[in-house]
């Protein structure tokens, strides 16, 4: 680890954080995990394992948006499948068996583009217990989750309707349960609840997607995924104000600069600003976009005005334990 005096730190994953270490300003804080540890993530009791780190332009070794939660070993959340998440999956060592569900935060390609080709995995695991797949109602843009699988594995209408028994109750393939959770309805809706592990939904903007914010309990311990959002996401921070969570995962998509897609990303002002008010005990930032990874001093620098506790950057397979 390379010692600075702030509290801004890379965690490295599959491939070299080079890219980082040299944009990195001396006042900042680098820290590379080595890759067995990192792909070890599953032999953590309870921690979050960012499996793709990257947006929606491949222009860089990341996978597009993925996580998983692991408790006791077992892959229990997977949360948003972009493209490349395949890959990522494979390596991190992910059973399909072990999931108790499957949250998407919106349906973006570079979040839900690579669902498809863990559904097909799936259909080799011999797991025949149900799964459920929570994601956002739809409107006049963007399909609701169920419809979205009914695009993908619909026994009518389908692309790859050969994997329709997910969705018609056939023991050979698990049953999924989809849930269109109601993105008009303002505060936290319950999705999951069983005594070790607590899911709720927050509606977030995100221009004109239908979108959702994740806040995962499990013990004493809270990771809150913020997914895209931007400055508009304002019940958001309402709702979670002062709520500590041990993480807050949020998506390094843009600069300070002007003619950013500020309806579509919190600016970094806007990051540091809301990792304050909902006090994070550490904030992780993931889903990096090149534009903002070149500027990633000023960056750093933005979110260092309102908030001072530890800013973790994610690469991908980055393990962090809780
Ligand atoms: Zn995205």
């Amino acid at each position: 680890m390379i010692k600075y005096p702030s509290r801004v730190s890379q965690f490295s994953g599959l491939l070299a954080a080079s890219l980082f270490l040299s944009a990195c300003s001396p006042e900042i804080t680098v820290e590379t995990k080595n890759t067995d540890s990192d792909i070890a993530c599953k032999d953590k009791a309870l921690a979050i394992q960012v499996l793709g780190s990257g947006g929606p332009i491949a222009d860089d070794h990341r996978a597009g948006a993925s996580n998983i939660l692991w408790m006791d070993g077992k892959a229990k959340l997977l949360i948003d499948a972009g493209g490349g998440t395949f890959v990522r999956y494979g390596q991190a060592g992910v059973d399909f068996k072990e999931h108790d569900a499957i949250l998407l935060t919106h349906l973006h390609g570079d979040h839900a583009g690579g669902l498809l080709a863990l559904l097909n995995n799936g259909g080799f695991s011999k797991r025949t217990q149900g799964l459920t797949i929570a994601g956002p109602d739809g409107n006049d843009l963007f399909p609701s989750t169920s419809a979205y699988l009914d695009s993908l594995i619909g026994k009518e209408n389908g692309a790859l309707r050969y994997l329709h028994p997910y969705l018609n109750d056939n023991q050979a393939l698990p049953r999924l349960t989809v849930k269109d959770i109601d993105t008009r309805q303002p505060g936290l809706q319950n999705i999951w609840n069983e005594k070790q592990l607590k899911v709720d939904a927050i509606a977030v903007h995100h221009l004109d997607v239908p979108a959702l914010a994740y806040v995962i309990q499990s013990g004493d311990k809270t990771v809150i995924f913020a997914g895209d959002q931007s400055f508009l996401s304002e019940d958001f921070v309402t709702q979670l104000a002062d709520s500590k969570p041990d993480l807050l995962i949020m998506h390094n998509a843009i600069t300070m600069d002007d003619g950013q897609p500020r309806g579509l990303h919190r600016d970094p002002k806007s990051i540091g600003e809301t990792a304050a008010a909902i006090d994070a005990q550490t904030l992780v930032l993931t889903h990096h976009m090149q534009r903002a990874v070149q500027a990633q001093d000023a960056v750093n620098e933005a979110i260092a005005e309102t908030y001072n506790g530890p800013v973790l950057l994610a690469d991908d397979l980055s393990c962090f334990p809780l």
